[in-house]
């Protein structure tokens, strides 16, 4: 079991996410616009999806909600705790997006009368062990240095991508879906450019461990 440094702050801080979801469910928009230190900004385009009326998923696409909603979570669980121990506010800001990533995912679920996943309030918690393994590496790699700290969240960004990337190439067909999941990518996209940029400002060059380079370069040249 993992001890934190600073407990109180984590409560806090997952108060805040699921204030910011409730308020969302009634129908309105959470708009994350938090500067971070590369002075990224983050928007959020995917909260609410008030307008999926055709929720009939097949048991594969529900079976990936499933999936993703544990993923978006392991992001932002890693990023909590990265924050807390680097304080490094790249992280807090890019927790506060991967939360609504989740909430994303889990509207849909319930659209289609789903159930979620149990462990949602549970910080570092996940059902799927490959998630639970992965998590449980990433935080041990990302303790060591704040540098270690950034490569981690570029390779979890990574690991999205190719995940959606593949999710949407194989099983999705529905619409609902696939916008949602496109709009992940897109967050995606813009937390491994953050990422990337607060390396440079260490002084360290990323590179790609898991997409390609042609892809990587694609997506560090794009806005
Ligand atoms: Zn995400
Ligand atoms: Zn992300």
């Amino acid at each position: 079991m993992k001890t934190h440094t600073h407990p109180y702050l984590l409560t806090t801080i997952l108060t805040v996410f699921f204030v910011a979801s409730l308020a969302c469910s009634n129908g309105d928009t959470v708009l994350g616009t938090d500067d971070n230190a590369t002075g990224e900004v983050f928007n959020s385009t995917i909260c609410c999806i008030d307008t999926v009326n055709d929720s009939s998923f097949t048991a594969e696409e529900i079976e990936s909600l499933y999936f993703m909603a544990e993923e978006e979570k392991l992001a932002r669980d890693v990023y909590i705790e990265l924050f807390d121990t680097w304080g490094n506010k790249s992280f807090y800001n890019i927790s506060k997006s991967e939360q609504q990533h989740v909430f994303a995912v889990t509207t849909l679920l319930e659209k289609a009368n789903q159930s979620v996943p149990s462990t949602l309030t549970d910080l570092g918690v996940f059902e799927n062990q490959e998630l639970q393994n992965l998590y449980n590496e990433l935080i041990e790699q990302g303790t060591a240095s704040l540098v270690e700290a950034l490569k981690v969240g570029a390779l979890v960004e990574e690991v999205d991508i190719q995940d959606l990337d593949l999710l949407r190439e194989t099983i999705v067909a529905h619409p609902s879906i696939d916008q949602v999941y496109l709009s992940l990518r897109e967050g995606s996209e813009n937390h491994l450019r953050a990422f990337v940029k607060n390396l440079g400002n260490q002084g360290v060059s990323y590179s790609p461990i898991i997409l390609t380079e042609e892809l990587y370069s694609e997506i560090i040249s794009g806005n």
